[in-house]
């Protein structure tokens, strides 16, 4: 579905990503590794051309054939939060703490579908928190934020993210900030929307452990560089390059 070729990306003078090529197919999740400043979010901003004004991208990026580089902005702008979705690590920060969750969720479905009435938004809405496992939707829909547990605002950005039932999910480290049991309930919940949807995920993580609970392929970055990429059971059992290998004796 995806297909990124030689991608590179620049900050100014300063490449951050060399020329890195992946694809994820429909229904399957790539897990993207790597330590910290290798690469990981600047690659997943490019997907959704998201980078900062100076940034400069170049290669190729495809979805479902469509070359998303050659995109004019409007274009782009359609594919946001439609067809490509995206979770980011902080629940906190991308939700507006005064604004009630439901219609937080009914104004992503609006951007896209402006001319839905209210009853059939509102439907939806309802269906996402439901299937992102939010309790009692219809008594919570308008509650904020805040009343929210850690855990469950996640759910709320996730519920976001696939309500207007995108085709690609990228998720960047949407586990860091959650504890360990947390963490676990989340990773589940990705791996059954990707299945029940065929969604094509890239899931983004420093932590190799938690990658290893869900992706089918995992590619490997260091300092902007893709060092290694297979099948996740190939690569933890039979790592070829030396940074894999670090990166695996390194992991709990
Ligand atoms: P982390 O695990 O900490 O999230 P990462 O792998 O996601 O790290 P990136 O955020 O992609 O790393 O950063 C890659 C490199 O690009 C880093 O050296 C960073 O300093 C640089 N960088 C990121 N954003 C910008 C920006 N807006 N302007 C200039 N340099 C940037
Ligand atoms: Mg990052």
């Amino acid at each position: 579905l995806l297909q990124a070729d030689n991608l590179t990306i620049a900050f100014g003078e300063r490449a951050v990503v060399h020329g890195i090529s992946f694809h994820v197919d429909a229904g399957e999740t790539l897990g993207l590794v790597g330590e910290s400043g290798s690469g990981k979010s600047a690659t997943s901003l490019a997907l959704l051309r998201l980078l900062p004004p100076g940034a400069r991208i170049s290669g190729s990026l495809r979805l479902a054939g469509e070359d998303l580089l050659a995109l004019p902005e409007d274009a782009m702008r359609r594919h946001r939060g439609s067809s490509i979705a995206m979770i980011f690590q902080e629940p906190m920060t991308a939700l507006n703490p005064v604004m009630t969750v439901g219609r937080q969720i009914a104004e992503a479905v609006l951007v896209h579908h402006p001319k839905l009435d209210r009853k059939a938004v509102k439907e939806r809405v309802l269906a996402a928190m439901d299937e992102v496992g939010l309790p009692d939707p219809i008594r919570r829909y308008g509650d904020y934020p805040h009343q929210f547990s850690g855990g469950q605002r996640q759910r709320i950005l996730i519920a976001m993210a696939i309500v207007n039932r995108p085709r690609l999910l990228i998720a960047d480290e949407p586990t860091t900030a959650l504890d360990v049991t947390i963490q676990a309930q989340i990773l589940r919940l990705l791996d059954d929307l990707r299945r029940t949807h065929g969604l094509a995920m890239l899931f983004i993580s420093h932590d190799l452990a938690v990658v290893a609970q869900v992706a089918d392929r995992v590619a490997v970055m260091q300092h902007g560089h893709l060092v290694e990429q297979g099948a996740a059971t190939e690569l933890f059992r039979n790592p070829q390059h030396a940074y894999t290998r670090k990166l695996l004796a390194s992991a709990p």
